[in-house]
């Protein structure tokens, strides 16, 4: 019986082999059987946030591996020098939001599946946005956007009396990314695993070329452009800034830097590489997206299915001389401000919700500023948009404590921009709340009785 509705449909015929039979490599919850299946296909939500070169990858092998209900975010439109490997895209495309594109071709594509685009800024989307998901995968090439989906997702984790995650409150992330010939893929489960914080030192902040190199000593075709670039453009046009997109700036920046490399008998300077090097572009490969989403794919349904054990928990993948691959178990690291408990705070009870907020830009662990605070479900102030701010401005006079129904303690979230100087970034910062005086009374009478 069960064989015969197996074969009846050749598409989810693989996928069968690991969600209906038991195996010795399966997860502890694992129960096999065509209700998995139906189950996965009507129940599991999978977010993928990007729709870029991983991003189409990522919609196609969920939507291939039974997944039904996706949702794609991603703020870009369509540029024709995205055809080469965001498959999805056609010239025609051009202009149009990726994600509404993406998702019409997939859908076109696979019968079945059901994909909502999502065509703004990640930050854009409210917090229960993301909550509604199963997974959140993620398919992006900055840091920064990482670190907010990460922190998004952390913020859902609560812990225990005893400080141990509690497991319902787990949103499993799949992260994967590619550079060049390079690529990873990563499996977060927020309080379990690292998350992307515990581990940012994996993203060394960008290598820049001495400029004395550039200046005295160039050996390579890059340090003849980035003479050209950073050194040469500003001794010929006194104030006139660099723009990157304007053509004739970078005609300019070529040919003064081909003259540098004849000078010095460098090969190698073209056009195409000036625009890499001043652009910091590095090439996109259509194969290592595949391989990586792929990677990302499977690693999305094991935790949606637990037909397998996830990997655990660093998968990195180089193509560039031959092919490596490789595991690596990262561990957590136990004061990570993100995916920890949360950064302690002890306040008075006469402390306004405006006072808190002030506070947060002096501590040395936040240094937030604009904050918007919630706690529970609920906006105690909203910076923005206007509307919201008025809406929640009286809040600001008031106590935190009496705003948090005189609760002693409590978890706050909090989202607003971080950092110093230009490397100020949005962020989302969980905070465990504690007012002195309440705490400190209880446990005297609990000492004194
Ligand atoms: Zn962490």
């Amino acid at each position: 019986m069960v064989e015969s509705r197996i074969s009846s449909s050749s598409r989810s015929r693989d996928l069968d082999k690991l969600l209906l039979r038991p195996g010795n490599l399966v997860g502890p919850t694992f129960e096999p059987g065509t209700q998995l299946r139906d189950d996965l296909q009507e129940y599991a939500r999978i977010l993928v946030v990007g729709a870029g070169g991983l991003g189409c990858e990522l919609l196609k092998d969920l939507a291939l591996s039974g997944f039904r209900n996706l949702e794609v975010i991603d703020m870009d439109r369509i540029e024709v020098s995205n055809l080469n490997r965001q498959f999805l895209f056609r010239l025609e495309d051009v202009g149009q939001p990726k994600a509404e594109v993406a998702a019409k071709r997939v859908m076109e594509r696979v019968s079945g599946v059901n994909i909502v685009p999502h065509f703004c800024r990640i930050e854009e989307k409210e917090l229960e946005f993301y909550s509604e998901f199963s997974i959140i995968v993620l398919g992006l090439d900055s840091v920064e956007a990482r670190s907010y989906i990460n922190a998004v997702a952390c913020g859902f984790l609560e812990y225990d009396s005893n400080d141990e995650p509690v497991e319902e409150t787990v949103k499993p992330m799949v992260d994967g990314g590619t550079e060049g010939f390079k690529g990873h893929a990563r499996v977060i489960l927020p309080g379990m695993t690292p998350c992307f914080e515990c581990t940012i030192w994996l993203f060394p902040p960008q290598v820049k070329f001495p400029l004395c190199t550039l200046a005295e000593t160039p050996r390579t075709a890059a340090h003849c452009i980035e003479y050209a670039h950073l050194i040469k453009w500003d001794e010929v046009h006194s104030g006139k800034s660099f723009d990157p997109d304007n053509p004739e700036h970078m005609q300019w920046v070529y040919l003064e830097a081909a003259k540098r490399a004849q000078l010095f008998g460098i090969p190698g300077v073209t056009y195409s590489l000036t625009q890499g090097v001043v652009k910091n572009i590095i090439p996109a490969i259509a194969s290592t997206n595949a391989i990586i989403s792929a990677a990302c794919a499977l690693e999305t349904l094991k935790i949606a299915s637990g037909c397998s054990k996830t990997l655990s928990n660093y998968l990195t993948y180089n193509g560039v001389e031959g092919l490596h691959t490789k595991v690596t178990e990262f561990v957590k690291d136990k004061d990570c401000l993100v995916c920890g408990p949360g950064i302690f705070i002890e306040l008075e009870t006469s402390v306004t919700l405006k006072m808190f907020i002030d506070q947060l830009e002096d501590h040395p662990k936040l240094l937030m500023s604009g904050a918007s605070v919630r706690v529970g479900g609920k906006n105690l102030y909203m910076a923005a948009p206007p509307l919201l701010e008025e809406m929640t401005r009286s809040n600001l006079g008031l106590p935190l404590f009496e705003l948090m129904d005189k609760s002693p303690t409590g978890v706050v979230h909090v989202t607003g921009t971080a950092g110093k100087g230009d490397k100020r970034q949005s962020c989302l910062r969980k905070l465990r709340v504690a007012f002195k005086a309440v705490g400190i009374a209880d446990t005297d009478m609990a000492g004194g009785a």
